[in-house]
């Protein structure tokens, strides 16, 4: 591994290590070298190999690899509560949000709930998001000033026309380069084709031919509700309504939504596919065939009632599956131990699951798994020498957790953001017990009620 320790390495020590690629090490220690991971294992071997070094030990809590949000909305965090009251019906809750986002909010306000939505995220001890923006530069600068690592998707605005999309793709390039030039090594940036019921099949077709000469990340929201499928099965339906009212026409293919991205080439460049609620076995297939990603986000989902993805469908095909929490305005938490609880609990519940998912592949999923969610899976994921140093310390000293049997079912079951203690992305604590490092909390609470009024008054 090609790494440069530094001379005196930081060394970290819990009463569990959990690499995720290995087992559990009871007194577990890390070596954290400038930006990467040195060395791990017992408190005893690392004290052996480093003996200069006083170790920094947390007692009673878990030393793991940073969370993983794979599929966010951070530029509307301001919006979390705002819209429960139209969300029985997602044509009002998608006009509530258009509209108060476009009017009563200026550009500052979106960077605002940005930033609160990232560090919220910081608190809840993820270090990597896959975060989808409209205004793309907010969530963008929100990672960034945060000092956490993600990839930024540049989102399409309501493109469904062919016609149209030689000039929306030309605005996407601009946008997309744009933040391009500012990119780091610990953020950047890719694009999202909104969804198969937004895009044109011409804008798609550009958008994947870009992103694979380019080599860039895209992710698309695909599958979502009953709704999407029923428009592109039949062509009735909710978005049949949408698409009259602004007289747009529509020729169902009479597929299913991921067998249409399949048939237009959208899964060549293997895009991370957020939802996959209505799929198929075939629909499944297609995405393991080709190595295309899932970003599941069942809180969301349950939210609005579209039912539930069949996770261990996924997992046993092999894909590569993080979990999202979407926007706080439809979960109402960026909280991934939450998710993964979820997550957990609904597919153990489903009627027609194929079998019985255990704890450990669940919170392998919220960490390895996000990170192949987001093609990151050789730097992060999992705690080893040589990978980044993107790593969480989770308390396990709540009453409210104790005993400690099993250290996955403790995590997964028993715990969830406000145990977390530390929060480290490639070498630098960004949060330490309730204290945001690089960010005055209070001021942008201030700020994010502030926004709130504003909203709420128009
Ligand atoms: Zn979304």
């Amino acid at each position: 591994m090609n790494y440069e320790p530094k001379k005196n390495p930081r060394l970290l020590a819990a009463d569990y290590l959990l690499p995720i690629s290995a087992e559990p090490i009871s007194g577990g220690a890390i070596a954290v070298g400038e930006k990467k991971i040195i060395a791990v294992g017992t408190i005893k071997e690392l004290g052996e190999k480093f003996p200069a070094v006083a170790i920094e030990h947390f007692g009673e809590a878990v030393i793991m690899p940073g969370l993983i949000n794979c599929h966010s909305h951070l530029e509307i965090t301001a919006m979390r509560g705002f819209l429960d009251d139209v969300e029985a019906d997602f044509y009002s809750w998608l006009m509530k949000l258009t509209k108060t986002r476009g009017e009563r909010l200026t550009e500052e306000d979106i960077k605002t709930a940005a930033l609160a939505g990232a560090l919220e995220g910081v608190r809840a001890g993820v270090t990597c998001f896959g975060d989808i923006g409209r205004f793309g530069k907010a969530g963008f600068e929100a990672l960034k000033i945060n000092g956490l690592r993600g990839v930024l998707f540049q989102e399409t605005d309501f493109s469904p026309d062919d016609q149209t999309a030689d000039e929306e793709f030309s605005k996407l390039q601009d946008k997309f380069l744009e933040l391009k030039d500012s990119e780091t090594e610990l953020v950047r940036v890719g694009l999202s084709p909104h969804a198969p019921y937004t895009v044109s099949r011409r804008l798609f077709e550009k958008i994947t031919d870009y992103s694979i000469a380019e080599n860039i990340k895209i992710s698309v929201h695909a599958a979502e509700s009953n709704e999407e499928k029923d428009f592109f099965q039949t062509g009735a339906g909710f978005f049949a309504g949408v698409y009259k009212k602004l007289n747009l026409e529509w020729c169902a293919p009479q597929t299913s939504p991921v067998r249409y991205l399949s048939d237009i080439g959208v899964l060549q460049a293997k895009p991370l596919l957020a939802h996959c609620v209505k799929v198929s076995d075939a629909d499944i297939r297609l995405i393991a065939d080709s190595n295309s990603r899932i970003a599941h986000c069942p809180k969301s989902n349950a939210k609005f009632g579209h039912g539930g993805a069949p996770l261990e469908k996924f997992l046993s095909a092999k894909i590569r599956v993080g979990f999202g929490s979407d926007s706080v305005a439809s979960n109402n938490t960026c909280d991934v131990f939450e998710e993964a609880r979820f997550a957990a609990l609904f597919a153990r519940n489903r009627a027609d699951k194929s079998r019985f998912l255990h704890a450990r592949e669940i919170i392998e999923a919220a960490t390895l798994g996000g990170a192949g969610a987001l093609g990151l899976e050789r730097e992060i994921g999992t705690l080893e020498a040589g990978k980044q140093a993107d790593l969480i310390v989770v308390s396990l000293d709540n009453l409210a957790q104790m005993p400690v049997h099993d250290v996955y079912s403790t995590l997964l079951f028993a715990s969830n953001a406000r145990d977390v203690q530390m929060t480290m992305v490639a070498g630098e604590e960004i949060y330490r017990y309730g204290a945001a490092k690089k960010i005055d909390e209070a001021e942008l609470k201030t700020r994010i009620k502030t926004i709130a009024v504003k909203m709420s008054i128009g």
